[in-house]
């Protein structure tokens, strides 16, 4: 069908009509034909197919079984009754559950006698159970007429209030069919087609619809979703050899003096192999004539500071100035008092500008960062203000970057006509595959090796009642000379409970441990920052063995004595918060703890990040749990959930997908970078359009 027609308005589909075009398109977005058509079902109800109990799988999929019911009871329990009966086939037994109209199925089910069921089944106590089955004698199911698969499509309330039920969705869907033919041309090159065994575009469009049995549409289902990500990964992947080519970047074409004198006298330690790799990557795009843009990925504690360090480095040998940018003044202040160590033998100057930098020392930065004198700055947002102008800004580094927008990175941008290179370090764990879809306009490196000697954090849940114990625990070691986190979470809505929260633990906590044997610091987000930066102080220079603390101090703080981390209320924190806030201990020689605390009533989503906690230190297996849990939007924060806008690849389940879909558009750009060969010229031609009628993923920045 010709592109143009379908993107006729979808008021004039028969049908349709003024009421209904509206609600389609507030409730669903849909405005023309084409959205129509790519609005895909959820799910279908399979009624070809039967199973047996013997083969049921956990899956999410609704299933249809023939058996008997040979026994039906009433089990009371607390939250009410419930009816529940044995269902059997030759292969096996599960449940039938009822909640309600529990006397009506009572008096009319027939034991003993072939049934047929149909709904979705969940794994429970061991057995398969199925909670309000659809239900047929089988003897009449025999005689009735057969539906195949049943799309269901997405649906809202305020849809089915006016009307436009699944059923008038699929009509309307029907009526598009009837008016194109069903003929769509096809979208993918022949090759692509042969190598990967495709379906049709037609034929995927109308097995996505109406399938005529799960082969198709399994089928259907694997090329539309290759085709998505397709030409997304095309998209991203043309967007950043656009970069390389337009945008040039500062060639810092020697390596000079004060690297290698810092990397042959004064480096503390002997990088590891990851760290190595890591900075020839770096030294290799800022030597081309190209901007880098580079995420650096590495766990807490896995020593990306020595990388940044190195390449500001880099920018000095060229005649550069460089900055580092971190989310939280406690943060800046640790990277400024570290690098400033790092490079004490070594002539480069280096300040701090944050919010509380007095004018007059501000004046000076401003004064130094223009006439060329200083070499690095670090700080806070406050390196985003107009007045702090550089002579020659080369190179931006910027810190834990999900705290930062992508609007915040660009200001840096700005500050030049020549854009600086940036390296953005995250100790946020992304899967590899999912950052080259969120990131796609990045290079991405990866430290994946911790220094050697460091000790596995030991990770245990506690239940409240079980605080006596730990607080022995902690006292056990204090005497040892280690310094303790309890942490409380804080969030937003709550923040005067949390607050309470917080300042009862404090309470409780400084009963337990009494002045003048224990010092206890704390910090919270209520008060001034100079004071928060005195308890801070008071840590880090161990007069006091214990931090009460919200997650302030989640974000990079190190406190290399400090060896356990006590989280309170562990079950109202994210999997990636929970690994971050333990990353705070396990950074000395010492055996390291971390004891998740949590009352006795728990979600099974609690349930399984707790254990994960338990069972693994890594932070990119966690990261797969917690994108499996959460899904991608929350992963990466609001600001790029824009990236769920995907018609029907899921970015996490169809990780093998995008893979494949990632290859094959760089095989393509590798061979035809303009698409410009008459056989690409069916992608060449889809690709455009999708960017005209934005129909492709404008999300990307
Ligand atoms: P992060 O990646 O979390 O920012 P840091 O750069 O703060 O990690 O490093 C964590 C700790 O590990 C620091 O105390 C640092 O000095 C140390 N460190 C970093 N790299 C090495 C190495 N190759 N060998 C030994 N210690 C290292
Ligand atoms: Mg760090």
């Amino acid at each position: 069908m010709n592109a143009n027609f379908m993107q006729t308005p979808i008021v004039y589909l028969k049908g349709v009509g003024p009421n209904r075009a509206e609600t389609l398109q507030s409730e669903l977005g849909i405005k023309t034909f084409q959205d129509l058509l790519n609005l895909y079902p959820n799910r279908y109800l399979d009624k070809t197919q039967y199973y047996k109990i013997g083969q049921l799988q956990r899956s999410n999929a609704d299933v249809q079984i023939i058996g008997k019911i040979i026994n039906i009871k009433t089990v009371e329990q607390k939250r009410g009754k419930r009816l529940v009966a044995t269902f059997v086939d030759d292969t096996g037994d599960m449940e039938l559950v009822w909640f309600r109209g529990q006397k009506w199925i009572r008096e009319n089910l027939k034991l003993n006698t072939p049934y047929v069921i149909f709904g979705k089944c969940n794994w429970f106590n061991g057995k398969f159970s199925m909670p309000h089955p659809d239900m047929e004698l089988l003897k009449e199911h025999q005689q009735g007429h057969k539906i195949v698969m049943q799309p269901i499509y997405p649906s809202t309330e305020k849809l089915s209030n006016k009307g436009i039920t699944n059923r008038v969705i699929s009509k309307m869907v029907q009526q598009l069919f009837l008016e194109t033919n069903g003929r769509f041309a096809e979208t993918l090159s022949d090759k692509l087609m042969y190598e990967l065994k495709l379906l049709p575009k037609a034929e995927s469009l109308f097995n996505i619809h109406f399938p005529k049995n799960q082969e198709l549409l399994a089928k259907a289902q694997f090329r539309l979703k290759f085709e998505e990500l397709f030409y997304i990964q095309l998209q991203l992947l043309t967007k950043k050899a656009l970069r390389k080519q337009k945008i040039k970047g500062f060639p810092f074409d020697r390596v000079g003096k004060l690297f290698n004198e810092f990397y042959k006298e004064y480096l503390p330690f002997e990088l590891t192999g990851a760290q190595k790799r890591v900075i020839k990557e770096v030294r290799a795009d800022l030597g081309s004539n190209a901007q880098m843009n580079r995420l650096l990925q590495g766990d807490v504690g896995s020593g990306k500071t020595i990388v940044a360090v190195m390449t500001m480095l880099l920018a000095i040998d060229n005649g550069f100035q460089a900055c580092l940018m971190a989310p939280t003044e406690i943060l800046a202040n640790q990277h400024y008092t570290g690098i400033k160590e790092l490079l004490s033998n070594i002539n480069v100057n280096c300040s701090l500008l944050t919010g509380s930098t007095k004018k007059s020392e501000r004046n000076i930065i401003h004064e130094s960062l223009e006439n060329g004198e200083l070499n690095i700055l670090i700080g806070t947002h406050a390196l985003l203000e107009d007045k702090v102008q550089f002579q020659n800004l080369g190179l931006a580094i910027i810190d834990e970057q999900h705290r930062f927008g992508v609007g915040q990175r660009s200001k840096l941008w700005h500050k030049n006509d020549i854009p600086p290179h940036i390296l953005v370090m995250t100790a946020t764990p992304i899967p590899r595959t999912l950052a080259m879809s969120l990131y796609g306009d990045l290079d991405i490196s990866v430290i994946d090796e911790l220094p050697p000697g460091r000790k596995p954090i030991k990770t245990v849940h506690r239940f409240d009642s079980n605080r006596l114990k730990v607080f022995q625990f902690i006292r056990d070691e204090i005497k040892k000379g280690r310094q303790i986190y309890i942490v409380y979470p804080l969030i937003q809505e709550s923040e005067a409970l949390d607050y309470k929260d917080l300042m009862d633990g404090y309470e409780s906590i400084a009963r337990d441990f009494p002045l003048p044997e224990f010092q206890i610091s704390i910090v919270h987000g209520q008060m001034k920052p100079a004071d928060k930066d005195y308890e801070m102080d008071r840590f880090v220079r161990g007069e006091t063995q214990i931090m009460v603390a919200t997650t302030v101090i989640e974000v990079g703080v190190n406190v290399p004595n400090a060896s356990v981390m006590i989280i309170e209320s562990a079950e109202r924190f994210g999997l990636s918060q929970l690994h971050q806030l333990r990353g705070r201990v396990g950074r000395g020689a010492d055996q390291s703890f971390c004891v998740l605390m949590t009352g006795h009533k728990l979600s099974s989503e609690a349930k399984t990040r707790l254990q994960t906690m338990v069972q693994t230190n890594d932070g990119f297996e966690i990261a797969e749990v917690d994108l499996k849990l959460r899904g991608p939007g929350d992963l990466m924060g609001t600001q790029q959930s824009g990236v769920l806008n995907l018609k029907i690849a899921d970015i996490v389940k169809d990780n093998d997908i995008l893979k494949t879909a990632r290859h094959y558009a760089i095989q393509l750009l590798k061979d035809d970078a303009k698409l410009e060969k008459p056989e690409n010229l069916v992608i060449r031609h889809t690709y455009i359009q999708l960017v005209k009628h934005k129909n492709i993923w404008n999300y990307i920045s």
